[in-house]
């Protein structure tokens, strides 16, 4: 699909600033906010009692002047000397805690689940009450279909949740999406890359050289191997319809009903090739995976607002008043 969906500029930059449309960099600046330098630290310090060598020091200013020469000059050679430290340090599996100054009263942590191939962070924010029914939406994950992304932000940004464990990844293909491609960065279409009934494909569904070679399906992998979350609904445009072609019909038929949109059957036009549905459903066996494709143009209030709400509502869940 065509990026023909407009922000205003205020959104963009809400969005920006919380990482929703990641930069190669937010995660550095995120961390530098967080850990500001130490210069201003020694200012703090209570100053030190002269104690009985004072008067031998201010005795030979001059010769005191060049002590710290000297020390300054071998400081500075030590520090030369000492192996870099990594600008980024990786952060995968670092959750916030809860009150962190990005993000709104919902989000009860946040992880930065992997890095594209262009080094992009990839961002799951989690929302809601532990010990609920665990849930994750996914969107974008294909970079040309940024549509559904809303529904995901919109939760993320709002209310407090009760009554289900969320998870949300809004962007799964940052790279994609500054590009507005279905594909990632090395041209490889995410959603057949996964290795449950891989097989070579070339074209549109781009298939990568081996199961899993691209960073963001392994990244997903890690993450889905790590909450295993009982429900998975995956966003998409512009199919208009819900999967009833999957293990679990009744979820299937619920999901529908609940996001009044029509059951269809999605087979890839015959076998569903290295799906991560296909891969989650049946191969990691972690719960139930689905597919919810949208129109090519939904709107802004169907995504921001009902959407969000018509998704909480599939488990009973909801937000403060
Ligand atoms: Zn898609």
């Amino acid at each position: 699909m065509m990026r023909t969906f407009a922000r205003s500029s205020a959104a963009r930059s809400r969005h920006r600033r919380r990482g929703a449309l990641p930069a190669a960099s937010s995660s550095t600046r995120r961390v530098s906010r967080r850990h500001p330098p130490r210069a201003g630290s020694s200012t703090t310090q209570p100053r030190r009692s002269p104690g009985p060598g004072r008067r031998f020091a201010v005795r030979s200013t001059a010769m005191r002047t060049r002590l710290v020469l000297a020390t300054t000059a071998m400081i500075g050679s030590a520090l030369l000397a000492a192996p870099t430290a990594p600008a980024t340090p990786a952060t995968p599996g670092v959750v916030t805690a809860r009150g962190a100054v990005e993000d709104g009263p919902a989000v009860i942590g946040k992880r930065v689940i992997g890095r594209s191939v262009r080094g992009r962070p990839i961002v799951a924010w989690h929302l809601g009450e532990t010990g609920k029914p665990k849930v994750l939406l996914i969107s974008t994950m294909h970079g040309d279909e940024p549509h559904t992304r809303q529904i995901l932000t919109s939760l993320r940004d709002g209310r407090p949740i009760h009554g289900i464990n969320l998870w949300v990844l809004p962007t799964y293909n940052p790279d994609g999406l500054v590009r507005g491609t279905r594909k990632n960065a090395r041209g490889v279409d995410l959603n057949r890359n996964f290795p449950y009934n891989w097989t070579d494909l070339d074209g549109p569904y781009e298939s990568g050289p081996r199961p899993s070679s691209e960073p963001e399906t392994r990244a997903v992998m890690r993450f889905l191997r790590s909450i295993r979350p009982k429900w998975i609904l995956s966003f998409h445009q512009p199919l208009y319809g819900v999967d009833t072609a999957t293990k679990n019909r009744a979820f299937s038929r619920r999901v529908a009903r609940a996001l009044n949109l029509p059951r269809k059957s999605f087979t890839c036009g015959g076998v569903c090739h290295g799906t991560m549905t296909g891969w989650y459903n049946y191969r990691l066996r972690g719960g139930t995976a689905l597919t919810v494709e949208y129109g090519a143009r939904p709107s802004r209030r169907r995504m921001q607002v009902t959407a969000p709400r018509q998704v909480l509502s599939i488990w009973d869940a909801s937000r403060h008043r």
